[in-house]
């Protein structure tokens, strides 16, 4: 549909604060590798009958990242390809980059070290299972936890918590005693699925009043989507103050919305899914309009790896309110200056409030 002219370069132009995302990977890599990069739940390799270019997202780098290559719209797979070949992975990093309009990105370092730094200026969330899993085997391992918690609050501006991957959100989220998790740590292996540390990390987290980011819905396969759903968060709510930010969501974003309505210190967004919709990201969008507060939802593209993700997520988010509030102003559902409120809300004005940037 026509976007009227002043939301249309409103949208074009507003910087985003991305408050959830991943760095780049280090080289551009091969084309198997940048196709299985493409597909969020799978591990990969992608199967000799399909192409990663098949998939919404692959349609979609084809339709928005080609022309920022020099080519047409829908570009062929393999003429896109050689263009991306062709270009400098430098060049390709910063031309997506500066594409992407980020004033600002909150970055999860937790996930795989090694990826390359996003620009400045950028803040950081600390991942608290991880931040556990470097102090599981030491003698005492609640202090040992608080003083690193403590640390790596010096420097950042959230937390964050996998409990989705790790034992799935509907667990007993009441604080246990350090008695509790002494032997629970004594028990753990390696790397931390013990329902009641990963409530010990939560609550110390909040104990430090850094807002909380939770992640809910899709996500790989090492994750069990039914147990995954936000509304499983229900005590952990009703129990922490701090901002509690719920992650991607999809498709878990209505119930999401819901809490956000329900609870003054519940935040959402529809990252990740952003760009895995493809064209239908527009109906996401749409979606995640329907019941939230305008000030409960951020945008994050949940980018990692691939530099088209950090791009895509912007582009097809700003296609994407154009629609929804375009077509609310075309019935007359809201004012040109709703829709830009709203559009610098969810643009950067809710993350700023959130993080204090
Ligand atoms: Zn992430």
């Amino acid at each position: 549909m026509a976007v009227p002219d002043e939301l249309a370069e409103h949208l074009r132009t507003v910087r985003l604060v991305d408050h959830h995302v991943h760095g780049w990977f280090t080289s551009p890599g091969d084309r198997p590798s940048f196709e299985a990069a493409l597909n969020e739940g799978s591990p990969g390799p992608v199967p000799a009958w399909m192409s990663g270019f098949d998939l919404p997202v692959g349609l979609a780098v084809r339709r928005w990242c080609a022309p920022l290559l020099g080519l047409p719209a829908l570009a062929s797979a393999d003429d896109y390809w050689a263009a991306r070949s062709a270009t400098p992975y430098d060049e390709l990093v910063r031309t997506f980059v500066e594409a992407a309009g980020v004033e600002h990105w909150v970055v999860d370092n937790g996930l795989t070290p090694g990826l390359l730094d996003l620009p400045e200026p950028r803040s950081e969330v600390v991942r608290l299972e991880v931040l556990l899993e470097e102090v599981i085997g030491a003698d005492d391992v609640p202090g040992a936890f608080r003083a690193r918690l403590d640390d790596a609050a010096v420097r950042a501006v959230g937390t964050k918590t996998i409990a989705a991957y790790r034992t799935g959100l509907d667990i007993d989220w009441s604080r246990p005693t350090d008695a509790a998790v002494v032997a629970a740590a004594l028990a753990s292996g390696p790397r931390v699925v013990d329902p009641l540390l990963v409530a010990f990390v939560v609550h110390e987290a909040a104990a430090r009043g850094l807002p909380l980011q939770v992640h809910t819905g899709l996500g790989d396969r090492d994750l069990d989507l039914r147990r995954a759903d936000p509304l499983h968060l229900l005590p952990l709510l009703r129990t922490v103050e701090v901002p509690v930010l719920l992650l991607h969501c999809y498709p878990f974003h209505r119930q999401a919305g819901y809490l956000a309505q329900a609870f003054d210190h519940v935040s959402f967004d529809v990252g990740l899914a952003v760009n895995h919709l493809g064209a239908r990201s527009v109906e996401l969008v749409a979606e995640s309009l329907e019941l939230a507060p305008y000030a409960k939802q951020l945008y994050s593209s949940d980018a990692y790896g691939v530099p088209e993700l950090h791009v895509l997520g912007s582009l097809l988010w700003r296609r994407a309110m154009g629609e929804v509030l375009g077509g609310w102003l075309a019935r007359g559902d809201c004012g040109l200056d709703d829709a830009v409120r709203i559009v610098d809300l969810v643009a950067a004005g809710n993350a700023r409030r959130v993080y204090g940037l």
